[in-house]
């Protein structure tokens, strides 16, 4: 057996029955990692400080052999940032294929639309409050 998997042995072996990572796990690690470059850049101990905690929590998490409450957890982070995790996924959509569509707010009700570009001058009917307006694509 190579050092590399007698350490990814001993790894398996030490996280057996516990939580390890997950979704909340990442947003707490990546928060601490942002709070931390703020803090230099902004030189505050406090920031710091927080980050450090985060990073406490993160490996808490991950170490902890209550998977039950940290899945409830993970749970609960999920369904609070659903939505903006639903306008963020649209937001990167958007941004692929911009090249094809020409994405645009309904004048009335401001709900999103689009237009194939290349298609010219064309009247469209939002499909939320059925306001007719000509636009081009
Ligand atoms: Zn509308």
């Amino acid at each position: 057996m190579g050092f590399m998997d007698k350490i990814r042995a001993a790894m398996t072996r030490f996280m057996a029955g516990r939580y390890g990572s997950d979704h909340l796990g990442m947003a707490t690690l990546m928060a601490g990692v942002a709070l931390y470059i703020l803090s230099m850049i902004l030189g505050s101990g406090i920031l710091s400080f927080l980050s450090f905690v985060l990073y406490g929590i993160t490996l808490f998490r991950m170490l902890s052999r209550n998977t039950e409450a940290r899945r409830m957890e993970n749970q609960k982070y999920l369904q609070i940032t659903e939505k903006w995790r639903l306008e963020w996924s649209r937001f990167i959509r958007r941004q692929k294929n911009r090249k094809e569509y020409k994405y645009f707010r309904c004048p009335k009700c401001r709900q999103l639309l689009r237009l194939k570009r290349g298609c010219g001058e064309k009247e469209v009917t939002c499909a939320k409050c059925g306001h007719s307006f000509t636009t081009k694509a």
